[in-house]
């Protein structure tokens, strides 16, 4: 079976991510895609806010989707989470399972610095696609990781997690800038400084 892990902070969950999530799949066949929400990643500090919300929004945001699913490992276990861990702990739970990783342009010419890359490019493929800003530059790669980075078109979005914070913050929409869902749980909730609003 192929599966995708679509990993992130999520700190919102955007259209951008959903949009990655769906050109993978639809390019390479992938049975279900699996979003992984990171409590921290190694290149950043800790997100603001909790991983019980980011899971609850990607949740909420992808279960009208057939193949899409959560999986919720990183933010239960805390931490610092590397990626390489996860897939050992994927792979041995279900080794019969063909996996891709799914990330965007930024990630992709970033690889070199991943922890372990070595390991994670035997054990899977990566799946980039693009994002505006950081053009994919395969050739700049080590050979035996841009071997294993295969790609995905979609048209670009130029969204981040930091602009839709930095929005919410200053009092700017980001309706249509995430998911129905998402937009309706940062406001249930009161998140990113946005007024909680009860359901009217
Ligand atoms: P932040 O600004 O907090 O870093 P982000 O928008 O980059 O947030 P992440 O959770 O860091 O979102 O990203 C998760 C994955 O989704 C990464 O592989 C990233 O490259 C990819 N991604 C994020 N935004 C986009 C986008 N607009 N288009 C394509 N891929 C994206
Ligand atoms: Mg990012």
């Amino acid at each position: 079976m192929k599966v995708g892990i679509m990993g992130g902070t999520f700190d919102p969950l955007h259209i951008g991510h959903m949009m990655a999530a769906e050109a993978a799949r639809e390019t390479y066949g992938l049975q279900e895609v699996w979003f992984m929400p990171s409590h921290i990643p190694p290149h950043k500090h800790e997100a603001g806010v909790s991983g019980a919300d980011r899971l609850a929004m990607v949740q909420e945001a992808i279960h009208n989707h057939e193949a899409f699913r959560t999986l919720d490992w990183e933010v239960v276990r805390g931490g610092v989470s590397y990626t390489y861990e996860t897939i050992r702990r994927l792979q041995e739970a279900y080794p019969h399972f063909d996996l891709y990783f799914i990330i965007g342009a930024d990630m992709v010419q970033y690889l070199p610095k991943w922890n372990e890359i070595e390991e994670l490019v035997q054990r899977l493929t990566f799946i980039g696609v693009g994002r505006p800003g950081t053009p994919i530059d395969l050739d700049a790669l080590p050979t035996y990781i841009a071997e294993k980075v295969l790609l995905a078109d979609m048209p670009l979005v130029d969204i981040s997690s930091t602009m839709l914070r930095e929005r919410a913050a200053t009092g700017k929409s980001i309706r249509y800038m995430v998911p129905e869902a998402v937009f309706d749980y940062v406001q249930r909730s009161g998140l990113y400084g946005i007024q909680p609003r009860s359901s009217d």
